[in-house]
């Protein structure tokens, strides 16, 4: 839990000669309201509500044989390394720390994160930092447990809300009380700042691949279309479904203090997250498939970075400190 005590200045020299020195007060929980706001909710709506009349308009090119081969490699190319910079760059490097890497591999990696559309680096790490937090209870921006009332209206309720009703009425977690240490990272506050154009460069790419492989502007478009929009919503989806879904189904291997549950079968789409009751138990381990038959992309990427020298102090959790918080069966 984060302490919200007041903070106040050392007294023990507060002599006559001392003018005083003002209490300081830690940033509030919530953002500031700003001008930015209504614009924000709206964008979260065009973002969320576009790609599927996108997607059903793919599914009439389908029905009348315009997906091509190529649509579909182009949305697979897309799909993981933007997935990666969520999974890898947001979640395990910049909200948890369980690798370091150098300011390059830290700005790509924010770069193509912010490609996903989940919104700038710092506000997805400060709102994913206050989940953990306050897990499953007051205070977390998107439990499905916390005041949506008992039975299966309460139930749908609160799986709505974890799974993108939060994007549109929680408050935003403060960035200066959540984040501060990634407002100091030149590296970061410039991803963070031109984010549009990591966004743009994300749909970009698969046009330009579209046109390549097949030397069509028609090509170009379908593969915007697949790479794009659709591999947009699918990764929202998977991203939004670790807040819902694994705060609610599956197995539970370890004590934890809230509801986070592994789902196996949405480990490969989620390129590993999925083993998200893993996670809470040891939300600094580097991997969150804890057995080798738990399937864990991201795991085998940062494997693979730490083989290279491109990350560093990569944090292993042991089955020696993981049996104390094993859950008695
Ligand atoms: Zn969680
Ligand atoms: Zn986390």
């Amino acid at each position: 839990m984060v302490d919200t005590a007041t903070i106040r200045p050392d007294t023990r020299a507060s002599a006559s000669d001392v003018p005083p020195v003002p209490a300081v007060t830690p940033p509030p929980e919530a953002q500031p309201l700003s001008d930015f706001d209504l614009a924000t909710r709206i964008a979260n709506g065009v973002v969320l509500g576009l790609p599927p009349l996108l997607l059903c308009f793919g599914a009439w090119l389908t029905w009348r044989h315009q997906l091509h081969w190529s649509d579909v490699i182009v949305a697979v190319i897309c799909y993981v390394p933007t997935g990666l910079g969520i999974t890898v760059g947001y979640h395990r490097l910049l909200t948890h720390r369980s690798f370091r890497c150098g300011r390059w591999t830290r700005g790509i990696l924010a770069a193509l994160g912010s490609a996903a559309v989940e919104g700038p680096p710092v506000e997805w790490v400060a709102n994913h930092r206050k989940h953990h937090a306050f897990s499953d209870q007051e205070g977390d921006p998107h439990s499905p447990h916390v005041g949506h009332g008992d039975g299966w209206r309460g139930a749908v309720e609160g799986l709505v809300h974890a799974h993108l009703g939060w994007l549109f009425h929680s408050e935003f977690a403060n960035e200066e009380r959540y984040a501060s240490d990634l407002l100091a990272d030149p590296v970061i506050r410039f991803v963070d700042r031109t984010f549009v154009l990591w966004v743009l460069v994300g749909l970009a790419v698969p046009f330009g691949l579209g046109l390549a492989l097949t030397g069509r502007l028609s090509g170009g478009l379908t593969a915007l279309l697949w790479g794009g929009a659709v591999r947009i919503m699918l990764l929202h989806h998977v991203t939004f479904a670790i807040n819902s879904l694994c705060h609610f189904y599956g197995r539970r291997r370890f004590d934890t203090e809230d509801e986070s549950r592994n789902l196996p079968w949405l480990a490969p789409l989620s390129l590993g997250e999925a083993w998200h009751n893993n996670h809470h138990a040891f939300p600094t381990s580097a991997a969150h498939g804890l057995r080798w038959w738990e399937l864990d992309v991201s795991a085998m990427v940062i494997r693979a970075m730490a083989a290279t020298g491109l990350a560093t102090d990569v944090v292993h959790i042991s089955r020696q400190r993981q049996a104390p918080k094993l859950a008695r069966q």
